[in-house]
């Protein structure tokens, strides 16, 4: 197919965009922002209203045990490996509209677009919309993507809790119609091997496409992390007047030590030119227990640890508890670290980016290659082998709140892109 015929065919579906936007806007606005929780009642109904929308354009729907929702526009040859278009439904708490969401939703009218010009593409090309990917609820990254290929990490299912609830991942999902039973015991839904592609559009969770004026950035490659979601020092809780330094046992002070020990390996990777970042989004005191005038017997925390290294991610493990041992044994307090878990770095198609580069040259968009530093379900498919790719769409304000912007206009270019990418032979 033409580029313009394209361009003029999804140009042609943008009330159909706008259209999802707004219904999962007016249904999940929680009062300050988004809230789709990961097998909450706000993801459902986005789910729901996807596959109500994707039957009513004439795409065939299902879900899988996970609860996963596809989206298929049937191919010609039913038995060649699809294509599969995908993104999260979920958010956190008090986020964004379009964190996850557009990606689902440019697959959709993606594929409405081009069922409008007749277009029948070879193989299926389906829509995934997919559960849990935000790790702020359980604490596990990419849970709805992992399931669905067979790599949901061991014990996940029982142990993994939702920070609101408390109730288990596995009770979560049973209570959204999906079936975790059917996980433990049944073969993965998809099979990497008969997979021809996955691709994702997401919005930018940085400043660089808004800063540099471009609309479309074509990924290169996305961190994996390794994190310690939830970990406590402990220490003895006395009096700070009356206890000398040598008798302390101050949880504060070996917390504090053992961040800044990470800044400075984070130091020693800038100077080498090794991808790190590292971040303590959780750092507390028992609010029930602490006060200005007593040293503080107990720190929970939380260290979240990027990178595209895998290798390197592997030795920061062993790096972190040998640091906290060595704190632990001179400022005499214990460390209890508790589970790490990870996410392999996701390693992009050449051979897609290269054809979406040449894409955004076809239809006249605006691009730059650009890495991505946040996780996303891209990297659970390229982990498992199928070639992936993803493209980001200008966004400003960040993501994971209530004031990301993303301009329609820009969406819709990323949507021309995954409709050229579907329907221009190679
Ligand atoms: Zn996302």
């Amino acid at each position: 197919m033409e580029p313009t015929q394209i361009a003029a065919a999804v140009g042609a579906r943008r009330k159909l965009a706008e259209e999802l936007f707004d219904t999962l806007r007016a249904e999940t606005f929680d009062g300050v922002g988004i809230t789709r929780a990961s097998y909450g009642p706000g993801e459902q109904f986005a789910h729901e209203t996807l596959r109500r929308r994707a039957a009513e354009l004439g795409l065939e729907t299902s879900t899988d045990a996970a609860g996963n929702s596809y989206m298929t526009l049937p191919g010609r040859h039913r038995a060649a490996k699809p294509t599969l278009i995908g993104s999260h439904l979920d958010s956190v708490a008090q986020g964004g509209n379009f964190d996850g969401a557009a990606g689902v939703i440019a697959g959709v009218t993606a594929l409405a677009a081009l069922a409008d010009t007749g277009w029948q593409p070879e193989a299926d090309v389906t829509v995934m919309g997919i559960r849990a990917e935000e790790s702020a609820w359980f604490g596990v990254s990419y849970i709805g993507s992992r399931a669905a290929l067979g790599v949901l990490p061991e014990g996940a299912l029982d142990e993994a809790r939702r920070a609101d609830t408390r109730r288990t991942l596995a009770d979560h999902m049973a209570e959204c119609g999906a079936d975790p039973d059917a996980l433990r015991n049944s073969p993965p839904h998809l099979d990497p091997q008969h997979l021809a592609a996955y691709l994702e559009l997401h919005i930018e969770q940085g400043p660089v496409l808004e800063e540099r004026a471009i609309p479309v950035g074509i990924v290169t490659g996305i961190r994996g992390n390794l994190r310690v979601p939830a970990a406590r020092c402990i220490g003895e809780y006395s009096h700070c007047g009356g206890v000398p330094r040598a008798h302390r046992r101050d949880a504060a002070i070996a917390v504090a030590e053992l961040v800044m020990s990470l800044d400075r390996i984070w130091d020693e990777c800038e100077a080498r030119d090794q991808d790190f970042a590292f971040t303590v989004g959780k750092m507390a005191t028992d609010a029930g227990r602490h006060a200005m005038t007593i040293i503080a017997g107990q720190v929970d925390f939380s260290i979240d640890m990027r990178s595209l290294d895998i290798g390197f991610l592997d030795e920061m493990e062993a790096r972190v508890q040998a640091i906290a041992m060595e704190i632990a044994a001179k400022r005499r307090v214990r460390f209890d670290l508790g589970r790490f878990t990870r996410a392999a770095p996701g390693l992009l198609d050449e051979r897609i980016k290269a054809r979406l580069r040449e894409g955004t040259k076809a239809l006249d968009i605006p691009a730059i290659d650009i890495p991505s530093g946040a996780s996303h379900d891209a990297a659970a498919f390229a982990a498992a082998g199928v070639p992936t790719a993803m493209i980001f769409v200008r966004n400003a304000n960040g993501s994971h709140n209530p004031d990301e912007a993303m301009e329609i206009d820009d969406f819709m270019r990323g949507v021309e892109l995954l409709a050229w990418y579907l329907a221009s032979p190679t």
